[in-house]
């Protein structure tokens, strides 16, 4: 089976009786060219392992499988089962797992599927609602994945390849950098997708450093204070630095961003990876 046609999702939803759950962020691809630039994207080779969150109705599934080694996908809606069986029930390189993406241990999920501990690439039309926490969940985690190819809210899209300084950039701009490198790969229209979501969405890639982009001592430290200084955005540095948890006293923070070279009265959202990490790094050294 190649690509859904809009006439072919229609009819599968028609004769499984499928009720649509906005809830769990099904909106379904039926971009036949879509579906290629996204694999494309990925760079899906023969010997390789992927892992798909949230197959729907199985249309990026199976292309995948035609290009890959093994193709895992993970499905929370268990209704979408009896569609999966006719659309992706056939390949012998697919395994369809019944799992809710935000708690699944993927490095478990594929040594289970391929026997061996293996580097995979997870590529997903990610449903919206949990887009967030579970990019967090994919990098956090430091699982063996060498490449992210995931459609998001073109908003998200935005705020994962942020400058520093700019409304769009926060916490996940610099979390996602810390660990990967981000790009937009392109935009998609909403009108490709049955039912049509509200917002535009694009394409991106994320390629999982080996080591992540600033070298941290105490990465609680590195995130909690990436948190502050956005948490409070519209505070000075040196205010919203001294609003932490652990309440360092102020004049340590000005001796600590003194040593940084830092401009105290510069609000915390226009600093970059390389300057979190300096001032993390001296607060370490001095806690
Ligand atoms: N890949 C399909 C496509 O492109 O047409 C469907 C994409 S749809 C935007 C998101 C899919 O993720 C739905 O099939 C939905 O049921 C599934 N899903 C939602 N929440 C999930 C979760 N927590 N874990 C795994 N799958 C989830």
């Amino acid at each position: 089976m190649g690509s859904l046609s809009p006439g072919t999702v229609k009819d599968l939803i028609g004769r499984y009786n499928f009720r649509i759950k906005k809830t769990l962020g099904q909106n379904f691809l039926v971009d036949g060219n879509i579906i290629k630039k996204i694999i494309e994207t990925a760079g899906l080779k023969p010997g390789d392992v992927v892992v798909e969150i949230g197959p729907g109705l199985g249309s990026l599934t199976c292309e995948m499988a035609e290009k890959a080694r093994r193709v895992i996908a993970v499905e929370i809606d268990r209704s979408l089962f009896p569609i999966l069986e006719e659309t992706i029930g056939s390949l012998n390189n697919v395994s369809l797992v019944e799992a809710d993406a935000l708690k699944t241990d993927f490095d478990r999920l594929v040594f289970d599927a391929v026997r061996e501990p293996a580097v995979y690439k997870v590529v997903a039309n990610l449903p919206y609602y949990i887009t967030t926490p579970l990019i967090m969940h994919l990098l956090e985690k430091r699982f063996s994945i060498s490449r992210m190819v995931i459609m998001v809210q073109e908003e998200v899209a935005r705020r994962l390849t942020a400058r520093p300084g700019t409304r769009e950039y926060g916490s996940l701009t610099v979390a996602a950098n810390y660990y990967a490198r981000v790009e937009t790969a392109f935009r998609v229209p909403r009108t490709v997708f049955i039912p049509r979501p509200e917002v535009d969405s694009a394409v991106v890639s994320l390629e999982v450093r080996d080591q992540p982009a600033v070298s941290v001592l105490n990465e609680e430290h590195f995130f909690a204070l990436v948190r502050a200084a956005f948490q409070q955005r519209r505070k000075t540095l040196i205010n919203a630095l001294s609003g932490m948890r652990d309440r360092v006293p102020k004049e340590k923070w000005s001796e600590i961003l003194r040593q940084a070279a830092i401009d105290p009265a510069r609000r915390g959202e226009t600093l970059d990876l390389r300057e979190f990490a300096l001032l993390a790094n001296l607060y370490t050294q001095t806690s």
